[in-house]
């Protein structure tokens, strides 16, 4: 199966999903192109994501040649992927130096949720966190970002036999996945405006959602350049334990997050945001520190709507899950205040689908060579059987 450009890579060929609209429109007319042209190759990028320039039969002959010479389109590389039996899919892409990032697929009723990531690991340091864990590599590029959902919309529709350009299957997008978005703006800003473009994934501002743990300046830089949905992970209702949780709230207390927030929504596509909060057994589980988030939100003003997410386990942390009663009583407690909160269903639990799980099984570096190996050739196995 032709999932990417086969040609061999050259430094000197431009990859088109690095491209928002403004850029591919910029990088036609320096190839002598006209503005329409770019419409009509960014339609068949990535309404059609096609990536053979010789089925891209309404662009011209003269425009296709130039493509084959000059541009690739090249999406990371899967290097395994997994199937849940209740249709959650995952891939854990190749980013080169034995790194590699993940995205998941979430099947429901009324949409298809991808969950992105957008940095080989994350320097933030959260303490319940496996992405955290393993440290900061380095930002993914824009096409790096933009090719994971090329190439599960891709994937989902050959599978599906999907070939009509305007059925979607990812309906919804959200960056939380491995890594902090807002501190990879300059590559994340561009994936952003392609989610929405009409003439790119042509996504609604209320289902592409970007989640942070609370860079305060780059809320406000989002806000001005793609505000879309956002959720903040809170984690904690006082600024003592969000400082041992989470080291970014020793930089931006609450009271600075909180403002930031109320400035979002200004923009924002919805009228309230969305708080994460990962519920530790034994540390912020309890009623008292439900009441605690009740009064934060009170005191700062703002509207909002929770997402209980039990804590996901792995083998390096020694935090426990909450117990299911003490979940739902917190669930309850919340929503009693008039606070809309749910608890996030866990989906694909056989195939290990929370964001940053997979790649965190593999921590040190050699381990995780050793194991990207072993995931190459589990994938060759994998492919070679798909394409007999
Ligand atoms: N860096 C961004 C987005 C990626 S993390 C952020 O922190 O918001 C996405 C969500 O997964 C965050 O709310 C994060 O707190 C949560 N998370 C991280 N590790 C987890 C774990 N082990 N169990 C449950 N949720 C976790
Ligand atoms: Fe980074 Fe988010 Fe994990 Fe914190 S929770 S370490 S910000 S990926």
């Amino acid at each position: 199966m032709n999932v990417t450009d086969t040609r061999e890579s050259t430094a000197a060929r431009v990859n088109l999903l690095d491209f928002d609209h403004a850029a591919l429109t910029e990088w036609c007319a320096s190839i002598g192109e006209k503005p329409f042209r770019a419409t009509q190759l960014s339609r068949w990028l990535h309404r059609h994501v096609e990536c053979d320039f010789d089925k891209m039969t309404n662009l011209a002959k003269v425009f296709r040649a130039k493509l084959k010479d000059l541009a690739e389109v090249r999406s990371p590389q899967p290097i395994a992927e997994k199937k849940s039996a209740d249709g959650t899919r995952k891939w854990l892409f190749d980013v080169g130096n034995g790194n590699a990032v993940e995205s998941v697929f979430i099947p429901e009723d009324d949409r298809g949720t991808l969950c992105i990531s957008t940095q080989a690991g994350c320097a933030m340091g959260c303490l319940f966190c496996s992405t955290g864990k393993q440290g900061f590599n380095r930002n993914l590029s824009t096409s790096e970002i933009v090719g994971q959902l090329w190439y599960a919309e891709r994937e989902l529709r050959q599978d599906r036999g999907v070939t009509d350009p305007n059925d979607r299957i990812i309906s919804n997008v959200v960056l939380m996945g491995m890594g902090e978005p807002l501190q990879n703006l300059d590559n994340v800003i561009p994936a952003l405006r392609l989610f929405l473009d009409d003439n790119g994934y042509g996504l609604s501002r209320r289902r592409v959602t970007v989640s942070t743990s609370g860079l305060v300046r780059q809320i406000d830089k989002l806000a001005e350049a793609a505000p879309v949905a956002l959720a903040v992970s809170l984690h904690a209702g006082n600024d003592e334990l969000r400082d041992r949780l989470m080291p970014v709230n020793r930089k931006h207390p609450l009271k600075d997050l909180m403002a930031a927030c109320r400035r979002y929504l200004d923009v924002a596509p919805r009228d309230f945001i969305t708080f994460e909060y990962v519920m530790l057994g034994g540390i912020n589980d309890s009623l008292a520190d439900a009441d605690e988030l009740v009064e934060l939100v009170r005191r700062e003003r703002v509207p909002c709507k929770f997402n209980l997410i039990p804590f996901n386990p792995f083998t390096e942390s020694d935090l426990k899950k909450p117990d299911r009663e003490a979940v739902l009583a917190f669930c309850r407690r919340l929503n009693d205040a008039g606070i809309v909160t749910t608890v996030r269903k866990t989906r694909g639990d056989d195939i290990d689908a929370a964001c940053g799980q997979l790649a965190g099984e593999v921590k040190d570096r050699t381990r995780r060579a050793e194991r990207l190996r072993e995931q190459k050739a589990e994938a060759a196995v994998y492919f070679q059987k798909k394409q007999n």
